[in-house]
Parts: C-alpha cells; structure tokens; sequence
C-alpha cells in the first residue's frame, strides 16, 4: 500500500517529521480537488430509478408526530454517510423495496420502525437514517451473517421483511478488488479502478426497478430481540408521539 508504505518511512526516521507532515497537509485543506467535487452526486439521483423516500418523525424532542413529512434524496443520503458509494445505494435500492410493503401508503414511519444488517458502515448507516433504527434505543440490530440483505420490522404489526440482492448482480470482479483492497494488497490504481467499478454498478442497479434486482419475502415469525448495548436507553422523543391523536379521540386528558 503506497500510503502506508510512505508513513512506516517517515514513522521511522522521525515521528516528529511525521506529525509536522501531516499537521501541514491538514493546514492544506481543503484544496481545490476537494472543493470541486464536493457535492457533485448529480449521477446519483440523475438514475431513472433513483430511489427517494417519504419519511414521518416528530415534531420536536417531546413529540408528537409532524403533521408534514419529509422527502429523503440519495444527495441527503450522502451527507449524512460520507461518500456515495456501492453500498449506499444497494441499500437504498434494497430497503426501498422492503419498506414499501411494511408502509403501502408509502410514508415510512421513522418512530415505528427497526432495521438489521451485516457491519458494513454503508449498510447499518443507510438503514439507519431511513428506519430511524439506532443501536442505542434497542431499534437497530446487526447481524454478521447477513449479506446483501437488508431486515426491516415494523413495531406496531409486528411485520417484518427480508430484501435481498438477487444472485449475480453485485461485480464479482468488484468483490475480488474490495478483498484485495482490504487486506493491504493493492496499488492507488487498483483502488481507483475498484471505485470505478463500485459507482458504474451502482449507476446500473437504477437503470431498472429496484424491485426486479431483489427477492423478497416476509417473515411471519420474525421476533424482536434488540442487540445487548450497555447503555441502551428509552427513545424520549416519541413516548409521546400521539398525544394529539389521543386528544382527538378524546383518550388524552
Ligand atoms: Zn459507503
């Protein structure tokens, strides 16, 4: 690895070399490179099938529910995980599928709703932002088994569905570069080519309906167990989301 080569280098003439080193190339940015392509996700959401997503939340920390929505774009994705990548839209692409059948009127209730995935931090991120699920309140789960595939559960029905890449869609050739990459045995050319590779996969997963690259099944005997996290709390802000529908039933006090 050409990075890693250059810092053991520098590491071993002199740390404090390497510290100024870097403390300069850090004063440095953003340079110019930076800024010109920071933002321009244009192809992404320029896909005939790009998914978006309509999504429910509260109105504030207390509740209740927004009486508006909001529209999610691939560019919001982005932002909020750091990069467009493969993995960014498979799981878009693929939740788009599962969340249109636990929510038909396709407003994805963002207080209801939890979500599993394998650790990629493309995966669990993605599923995150779009379920509303978090580690933290018990609403997020991971499971190292899964693959491409994507649980997402509906709390109040209890429903839950598993969305999966179809087989031979994802680039065996992009798999093999991405092993290679992560075990250090690569060069800035093949890592650039892998990019290549990951966003032309990723331009083509929506060129068709997300639905015709994954299968998809329910779970009917699906159950809930959150992941043991030591500081799992209660979500504070949707104890009360429907303080102003039990008002207008006239439950409320
Ligand atoms: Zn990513």
């Amino acid at each position: 690895m050409i990075t890693r080569t250059i810092h053991n280098a520098l590491g071993a003439v002199c740390p404090t070399l390497l510290v100024l080193a870097c403390g300069c190339l850090y004063a440095s940015a953003p340079n110019d490179a930076v800024i010109k392509n920071a933002g321009n996700f244009d192809w992404l959401t320029a896909a005939p099938f790009a998914p978006t997503f309509e999504v429910l939340d509260t109105e504030s920390s207390l509740g209740p529910y927004a009486s508006d929505t909001k529209t999610i774009t691939l560019k919001d994705l982005v932002n909020m995980h750091g990069h467009p990548c493969d993995g960014l839209v498979t799981a878009a692409c693929g939740l788009s599928v599962g969340l249109k059948i636990l929510y038909p009127d396709g407003v994805i209730d963002r207080t209801d709703t939890g979500c599993v995935t394998n650790n990629s931090p493309c995966f669990g991120d993605i599923a995150a932002y779009l379920t509303g699920g978090r580690i933290r309140f018990g609403t997020q789960k991971i499971d190292p088994g899964l693959g491409n595939e994507f649980i997402v559960h509906r709390f109040s029905t209890r429903e839950a569905v598993k969305v999966s890449l179809k087989p031979g869609i994802f680039p065996e050739e992009v798999l093999r570069l991405e092993r290679a990459i992560r075990a250090g045995d690569f060069t800035i050319e093949d890592m650039r080519h892998c990019q290549e590779l990951q966003w032309k996969y990723a331009r083509e997963l929506m060129q068709r309906p997300a639905s015709e690259s994954f299968d998809v099944k329910r779970m009917p005997t699906f159950e809930w167990t959150p992941d043991v996290y030591e500081h799992q709390g209660k979500r504070g802000d949707i104890v009360n989301k429907n303080i102003l529908r039990e008002t207008t039933q006239g439950t409320a006090p």
